[in-house]
Formats: C-alpha cells, structure tokens, sequence
C-alpha cells in the first residue's frame, strides 16, 4: 500500500536477519508513539512509502521494525540489504489500531505479532492472552521477549514444523478448538487479509460481537 506523507531522513541503527527472509530494522526513535502504531518508509523522501508496524516499546531508545522481504517487492529487497549508517525515510507514526488496559486477545499471524510485541514491551501485556501463528517455529519473532512479558498467555501455533514444541495447526484451529474464548473481551487481530478475514468469521461464529473485533490487515 502507498500513502503519501513527510518522510524524515533517518539513519539505519542496525539491520538483523532473524529468520529466513524475515529481518529488524532498528533507528534512533525521535518521536513519541502510541503502541500499535505504524510509520511509512521509504529509500527516497518522494517515492511510494510501505506502512510497518513499529515493534518496540513505546520509552525504547530505538524503534523496531520487523519486517519479511517479498523477492519481487518494491521496497523490501533493498531494505534488508542495508548496511548501519545508511539512510532511509520514514514518517511520523500513526495509526489508531492500540490496546486499552484491560482483559483483551491478541491474535496475528507472521509479522503481524509487531504491533503486539510493541503493546508489550510497553507494559499492556497484563491480562492480554497472545495467540501467533507461524509456519516453522523460527516464525515466532521476539518469543524470547514475548514469553517473559505474556504471563496471562501466549500460545505459539506452528502450521508446517512436524518436530515443534508448539502447537501443531494453524492458529484458526486452535480458535476452532478451544471452547472457552470469552466473549465479554476485546479480539484484536492483526496479519495478512486471509487470516484476518478467517479468524473474524471464527470469532462471530463462537459469539463474540462484530464490535469486539479490531483488526489491522496488512496488504
Ligand atoms: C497498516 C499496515 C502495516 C504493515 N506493517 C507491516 C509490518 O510491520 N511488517 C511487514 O513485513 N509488513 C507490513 N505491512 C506490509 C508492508 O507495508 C508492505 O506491503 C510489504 O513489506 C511489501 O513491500 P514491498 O514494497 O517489498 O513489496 P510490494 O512492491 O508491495 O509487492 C508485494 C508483493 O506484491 C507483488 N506485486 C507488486 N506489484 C504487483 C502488481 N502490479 N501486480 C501483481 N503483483 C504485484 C510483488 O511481487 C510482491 O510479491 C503493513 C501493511 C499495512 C497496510
């Protein structure tokens, strides 16, 4: 998706390659933000920006991009190929898509945990159950900080890795399966269109109002 906004010349901290394909761009972070926030970025100020979910905490130093390159992408070949020092454009965040206090879900595919890994290192992890899907376990980006910060729940649902510790199946399974999901709490969803539209469709169907349903679609 493009969006046209001031984009702010900004130095490349570090670039970090996670997981096959998948990487962390980290910048000095310059601006305050609301967790659940995204920025655009670009490699030129007048260009076609990408949106991306920041993924740090809200008093962090650095912001935390993760990001998974699309081979025959735009943006994403060039930006995982980034040295530290190099220069890229990003905007002031936006985005209304953040957590209230409160007993919520958390629910994302991929990249999507981003903006719930921000939520939680900025303290909202409190009564908050996190369920992420990933095709190999390598997929569960920052499981080391999530599983120190999740104390009410964060459930790892691994679809493709036959050896995993996790859970075996997608997360639309594990939704399907589990028959105690409240329904007097809020969903938040966050990911690719096919799971936000699927993982709606389960939740409305288990009884939980359209209303209670947030969802951020990354496209
Ligand atoms: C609100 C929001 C937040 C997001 N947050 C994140 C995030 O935190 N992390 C993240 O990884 N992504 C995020 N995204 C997705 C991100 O913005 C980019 O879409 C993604 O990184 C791809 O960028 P790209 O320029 O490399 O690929 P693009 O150039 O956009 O291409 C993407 C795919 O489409 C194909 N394609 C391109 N042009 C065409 C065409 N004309 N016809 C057919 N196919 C085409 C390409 O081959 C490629 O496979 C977010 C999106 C939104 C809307």
């Amino acid at each position: 998706m493009s969006i046209k906004r001031t984009l702010h010349k900004t130095k490349v901290h570090s670039l970090r390659n996670i997981a096959d394909g998948v990487f962390i761009i980290s910048f000095l972070r310059n601006f305050k933000f609301n967790a659940g926030q995204v920025v655009a970025i670009d490699l030129v100020p007048d260009g076609q920006p990408r949106l991306y979910s920041i993924a740090s905490g809200e008093n962090e130093k650095y912001v935390d991009i993760l990001f998974d390159e699309k081979p025959d992408g735009n943006l994403t070949p060039f930006l995982s190929k980034l040295n530290s020092g190099a220069t890229i454009y990003v905007s002031e965040p936006f985005g209304t898509f953040t957590s209230a206090g409160g007993k919520a879900f958390w629910i994302a595919s991929g990249t999507g945990v981003a903006p719930f890994v921000s939520m939680a290192r900025s303290g909202l992890a409190v009564d908050k159950t996190l369920v992420h899907g990933g095709r190999l376990d390598e997929n569960f980006y920052f499981s080391d900080v999530l599983t120190d910060l999740m104390t009410d729940g964060y459930v790892r649902c691994c679809s493709q890795q036959q050896d995993t510790q996790n859970y075996k199946g997608r997360l639309t399974a594990w939704l399907v399966d589990n028959q105690n999901l409240p329904t007097n709490c809020q969903y938040y969803l966050c990911g690719s269109p096919e799971m936000v539209v699927q993982v709606r469709d389960i939740l409305i169907e288990k009884g939980i109002l359209f209303h209670n349903i947030v969802s951020e679609t990354y496209f």
